[in-house]
């Protein structure tokens, strides 16, 4: 899979992804990743890539022309007939979540676009962008984070990406429910013990134990996610007695 990005940071973008899991899924050639300087097509001799905003107001906006040139270059060099798609990520953007992160997992290439100052011209956003896609009801600088946290959810679940040992398949969302609590070596950690089921080797029990601290996480923390999560019939049993008021 190859990600696009169109930014005004190119160097950010490339540093913050080029390490651990996707580092290595690059070195293994499964993801792909290439910067594209929006300041390199600009026309104007002082590399300018933002102007005043129409009806006055605070901050510059960024000009339609050099994001237009890049994605055009970008399309030419791509070599496909399709339509790409492009996410623009801006705080009015639909909230990203892990089933967005699948769906995009399954594209060829995807090419994000970075926002900065107070925005985009509206005008090149409706020529070019399929997506728009926020990260969380606040406001960031830039969009270079908000690429970056995308393209890593994305990666991990472009087949490939994670060994079996870090499988997706397990974590928090996954029929959403959040992920059971983890514990590693010492068993005993000041004067708190790892809980005797994980130490068992029943792996029926500790399957039980697990998809019940789920239920209670999930409850605690994100109590709305429970509403779309498909219980098996025995932590569903575990839900009714301790979280609905039934008999
Ligand atoms: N004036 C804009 C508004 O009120 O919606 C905010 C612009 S923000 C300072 C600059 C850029 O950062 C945006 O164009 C966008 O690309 C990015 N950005 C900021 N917060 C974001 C978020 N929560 N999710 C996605 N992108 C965000």
């Amino acid at each position: 899979m190859k990600f696009h990005v169109m930014t005004l940071f190119p160097d950010m973008i490339s540093a913050g992804l080029h390490t651990s899991i996707l580092g290595r899924a690059m070195d293994a050639g499964i993801i792909e990743l290439k910067t594209h300087d929006i300041r390199d097509y600009s026309k104007d001799k002082h590399r300018h890539v933002d102007d005043y905003p129409y009806g006055g107001g605070a901050g510059m906006v960024m000009s339609a022309e050099p994001i237009a040139a890049c994605y055009a270059d970008i399309c030419e060099k791509r070599m496909r007939r399709d339509r790409p798609r492009v996410i623009y990520v801006t705080p009015w953007g639909k909230p990203f979540h892990q089933e967005m992160a699948k769906e995009m997992a399954e594209m060829d290439d995807l090419i994000f676009l970075c926002g900065h100052y107070e925005g985009v011209d509206e005008r090149v956003l409706e020529s070019i962008v399929t997506d728009y896609v926020s990260i969380g009801d606040y406001v960031l600088s830039g969009g270079e984070l908000p690429a970056m946290v995308m393209i890593d959810a994305i990666s991990r679940m472009v087949p490939g990406v994670l060994t079996n040992e870090e499988s997706g398949m397990t974590e928090s969302f996954e029929n959403n429910l959040l992920e059971y609590p983890q514990y590693t070596r010492p068993e005993e950690w000041n004067e708190r013990k790892v809980p005797e089921v994980l130490l068992s080797g029943n792996h029926k029990k500790i399957a039980e134990w697990r998809a019940e601290r789920s239920v209670d996480r999930t409850m605690k923390y994100r109590p709305e996610l429970m509403e779309g999560a498909v219980l098996d019939k025995k932590t569903a049993k575990y839900y009714r007695e301790h979280y609905v008021n039934e008999k």
